[in-house]
């Protein structure tokens, strides 16, 4: 044979049945740049892209926002929608990456004599503006409605509610068991991730059966090199011992969203190794993984995260909750004061 045959690591077909595909490892909706072309065919690729791309788009949309990480097909930074509360108004609206308003708001009701009543608001001068020229849209479709300009205070309050992902979101746990099983078939072949002792791991990323496979992480991973990422970082580690069978590993989203994943409960490793890499999605780069050269192997007891979760993942979740909001205030706090993103 003078070309290596891939194997789908999904479907488990071979080519010329299929063509191989460019898959992203960690989806290109949320800055991942790694990319494989020889572990996930086209089919594959495209049903995976449905499930976990769309899914970060919507969940992630804040943090791409303030990150400013760019949709590969508009090369834009994606708006965020967002509830928005004012006075008496609450509206929905969304909002562009410097935290304005991309349009103004509108919002219709029934009066108490089921007349229909519009109300036009924009904030600022170019909010004004755009209020205004709303104001003479609706005006041309509906030339009998009367108007009333209100001004408000200078300075009025706006909240803003923005939604940030569950930690404990299904899909974002599936993704991370995307990633690490991926990172695994790339690193070894996709021959060797396609062995039955895969399968649930494989049906766990695909249906979401088998949700033993992936569980929340309370706090950063216990390994040296994972466990301080700054804000805004993915990064992932697999570990195994030759003295366990557990073939595991610790996914990051943005620094902030931990995660254990069991790739496999009955792996015979010739050697220990564990190697980890970090992505960069706002700069957009993958410097290379790295083995982290343990001077002695390193034993993990993956029990404790697994009967953790399964006891109580309430108190799990409470606890990487805290932690999360803790973290993210103070990146918050420190973007602020360099002049790292714009003061509310
Ligand atoms: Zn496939």
């Amino acid at each position: 044979m003078t070309k290596s045959q891939f194997i789908c690591i999904y479907c488990l077909k071979r080519e010329p049945e299929l063509i191989p595909s460019e898959a992203h490892i960690i989806p290109a909706a949320i800055g991942g740049t790694r990319y494989s072309k020889k572990i996930v065919c086209k089919n594959c690729n495209g049903l995976t892209n449905q499930m976990f791309e769309n899914a970060v788009i919507e969940r992630f949309a804040f943090f791409r926002s303030i990150w400013g990480i760019k949709s590969r097909k508009k090369d834009r930074v994606p708006h965020v929608s967002t509830k928005l509360k004012f006075a008496d108004i609450e509206g929905k609206v969304s909002i562009d990456q410097n935290g304005e308003l991309t349009g103004p708001i509108v919002m219709t009701n029934l009066d108490t004599n089921g007349i229909k009543e519009y109300r036009v608001i924009g904030f600022g001068e170019k909010g004004k503006k755009q209020a205004e020229i709303k104001r003479q849209q609706i005006s041309a479709k509906h030339p009998n409605v009367a108007w009333e300009e209100v001004h408000h205070a200078e300075t009025p309050l706006i909240q803003f509610v923005i939604e940030t992902p569950e930690v404990d979101d299904i899909i974002l746990r599936r993704l991370a068991a995307k990633v690490a099983f991926e990172s695994w078939a790339e690193k070894r072949a996709s021959l060797v991730a396609s062995d039955s002792q895969y399968a649930q791991i494989r049906d766990f990323i695909l249906t979401g059966n088998h949700d033993f496979c992936s569980g929340v992480l309370p706090a950063p991973p216990p390994l040296t090199g994972l466990s301080d990422l700054p804000v805004g970082i993915h990064a992932g580690g697999i570990v195994h011992n030759v003295s366990s069978p557990i073939l595991g590993a610790f996914i990051v989203f943005f620094g902030l969203f931990h995660y254990w994943v069991l790739i496999s409960t009955s792996y015979q490793s010739l050697q220990s190794d564990d190697e980890f890499w970090i992505e960069n999605p706002q700069k957009g780069y993958f410097p290379d993984s790295k083995l982290r050269c343990q001077a002695r192997p390193i034993l993990i007891d993956w029990g404790q995260y697994v009967r953790a979760w399964r006891n109580d993942p309430q108190g799990i979740l409470k606890k990487a909750v805290t932690y999360n909001e803790a973290k993210f205030q103070e990146a918050w706090r420190e973007a602020l004061q360099d002049g790292r993103v714009l003061k509310p």
